[in-house]
């Protein structure tokens, strides 16, 4: 059946320099060597910095993961991590290799400003996910996380200056209908959009391009905060149906039936092999395509 490859997709820079700091200290240190938490969400590459002598050790958080580790080397993932963890980090004597993305330390040093000048912080991220907890770290007491539009309905944000940011991986459109809300609330809300680029770019060309489709597969890993946005865009914003795979093995042709041509896009921490050996599998579909 046409494939129609939508453009950009895949890997982002953050994830590719993650990987490869990883990669370069596991072939390169002797003793273990830890990541602090999946280094990306994706278990393929998981398995691939196994072979680079990275063991990734998982847990609730990043405190109680830590406290996982007793020796060696821990390298911080490309979500970022609090200023807490870090300091338990060289108060347990580990060797500390920091690999969080250039777009999320940025975030973390807003914060950090924003806290020095007195602001009470709103900041729409996932409940639950490794990049909020980091960077809430920098602010307790003056940050509050929300993540749907009836969270702010819940806030009860203190008098004085305030702002809205973000996590780097959220929907443009959820969060522009939760930043809308907030201004409702409280019209002096100063706004610090930090969706990433590479986030913004995938999210759109997803939701344009899906136009052009009748089914749209979307190659990531259940976790991936930015794979499951893309599927939510082109479902919500598209008005097309959207599946999320892990690999080929996992498509099902009944999702197919009907479709003249089927978007492929992937998530930021999707391994380009993956993402390859689906569109092979889809290019070789009959067309129209039989349920098995
Ligand atoms: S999705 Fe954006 S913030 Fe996250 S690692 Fe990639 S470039 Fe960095």
């Amino acid at each position: 059946m046409r494939v129609h490859f939508i453009t950009p997709q895949g890997y982002c820079h953050g994830v590719v320099r993650a990987m490869r700091i990883a990669k370069q200290i596991g072939d390169s240190t002797d003793g273990p060597v830890y990541g602090l938490g999946q280094m990306v969400h994706n278990r393929h590459m998981i398995d691939d910095l196994a072979e680079h002598h990275v063991d990734t050790v998982d847990g609730p958080d990043r405190l109680k993961i830590l406290e996982q580790i007793q020796s060696g080397t821990v390298i911080f993932t490309a979500h970022g991590v609090s200023p807490q963890v870090r300091t338990r980090a060289l108060e347990k004597g580990l060797r500390v290799i920091d690999a969080t993305c250039p777009d999320v330390t940025r975030t973390h040093d807003l914060v950090k400003m924003l806290v020095a000048e007195g602001y009470y912080i709103v900041y729409i991220g996932r409940h639950g996910h490794p990049e909020p907890e980091g960077v809430m770290g920098n602010a307790p007491g003056r940050i509050f996380l929300v993540e749907t539009v009836g969270e702010v309905d819940q806030l009860d944000l203190p008098e004085g200056k305030r702002a809205v940011t973000t996590q780097t991986t959220m929907s443009l459109w959820d969060t522009q209908d939760i930043i809308d809300r907030l201004k409702e609330r409280y019209p002096d809300i100063e706004v610090y959009n930090e969706i990433c680029t590479a986030t913004q770019e995938r999210q759109t060309a997803a939701v344009e391009q899906a136009k052009l489709c009748d089914v749209v597969i979307v190659v990531g890993d259940e976790r991936s905060s930015n794979t499951n946005r893309l599927v939510d865009a082109v479902r919500e914003r598209a008005g097309k149906p959207a599946y999320r795979v892990d690999s080929a093995s996992e498509i099902r042709t009944e999702w197919l039936q009907g479709a003249s041509v089927v978007g492929v896009t992937s998530g930021a921490s999707t391994k380009t092999q993956i993402t390859r050996e689906v569109v092979r599998f889809l290019e070789a579909l009959p067309d129209p395509v039989e349920t098995r």
